[in-house]
């Protein structure tokens, strides 16, 4: 049956659906109607959002210039990394508080609200200009993280861990919401399989899954999901095909000089095409 799942402790089956029942807030059944989380004039859970921008802050020119051209090409929300949970500590880690800065200003100059990682909740000052925190797949189970920003009330946008099971995802958002924090965005980052040719493996079923178990909006991450930018593409057309509600992609001027990520970056000119395309699904399925 649909939604049942194997407690790993008891190996017993039991629905989801009634696991995550009324007592959860983060449940359908807690809140019937979808939740649309309003950042300035976009509403995110409500048409299609389109958050784009480069993996990591890299300095003033690139965040300036990729902002203005990611608003010409159609995003809603301007991304960009200034604490880098890098695998090594001898990879470029980001540029911190000066990062942050930088963002916020080109985002305020090109007119797009910013979503920017998060650490660490001592940094949360430093993020007090930032229109969405980002919690990062790896810190999707860091729990005093989780309540520092359920406790700030900014909108959060929660990546799925790359280990984690979907009702380890609802019950890290329901740690937010727990502190007082309804404003959550869910984002599929794609799992850990055997699969090695991707660099995750993207669980698109999740999506059909989460909408019938949550009332909160959920995205997807082609670009972290694949690692490669041939990919993000069609991965991204069939995130708005089976019905997220919008997706968050990687952007570089220039992909082979990023710092970070560039194998899995869309030119500017990649993304508008991108975007020209998930508009003709959308107008073709949901309007
Ligand atoms: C990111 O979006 O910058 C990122 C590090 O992604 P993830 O946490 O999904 O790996
Ligand atoms: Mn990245």
């Amino acid at each position: 049956m649909l939604y049942e799942l194997n407690r790993q402790n008891d190996m017993k089956k039991e629905s989801i659906g009634k696991f995550l029942g009324r007592e959860f807030l983060v449940s359908r059944e807690s809140h019937i109607d979808d939740t649309v989380i309003t950042v300035g004039e976009h509403h995110i859970g409500e048409g299609f959002s389109i958050i784009a921008g480069p993996c990591s802050v890299e300095n003033e020119e690139q965040i300036f210039s990729l902002a203005k051209i990611m608003k010409s090409k159609g995003a809603d929300f301007l991304r960009g990394g200034a604490y880098k949970p890098r695998t090594s500590p001898y990879d470029f880690q980001g540029l911190g508080e000066k990062g942050i800065k930088m963002l916020t200003e080109a985002g305020r100059n090109a007119g797009l609200p910013v979503v920017s990682e998060i650490l660490d909740p001592r940094d949360l000052e430093i993020f007090k200009d930032v229109d969405i925190l980002q919690v990062g797949a790896r810190n999707m189970q860091n729990f005093p993280l989780l309540r520092a920003v359920g406790k700030s009330k900014k909108p959060v946008l929660l990546k799925r861990g790359q280990g984690s099971d979907i009702r380890e995802f609802l019950l890290s958002a329901e740690y937010i919401m727990a502190e007082g924090n309804p404003n959550i965005i869910l984002c599929e980052r794609g799992i850990k399989t055997f699969e090695t040719v991707t660099r995750s493996t993207l669980d698109l079923s999740s999506i059909p899954v989460l909408k019938k178990l949550t009332h909160l909006p959920i995205i997807v991450d082609p670009s972290h999901a694949t690692g490669y930018s041939e990919l993000v593409e069609p991965m991204a057309l069939a995130a708005a095909a089976c019905g997220a509600d919008g997706v968050m992609i990687e952007v570089h001027t220039n992909p082979k000089l990023a710092l970070c990520d560039g194998e899995q970056a869309q030119n500017p000119e990649e993304f508008e095409e991108t975007v020209i395309k998930i508009k003709k699904i959308n107008r073709a399925l949901f309007e």
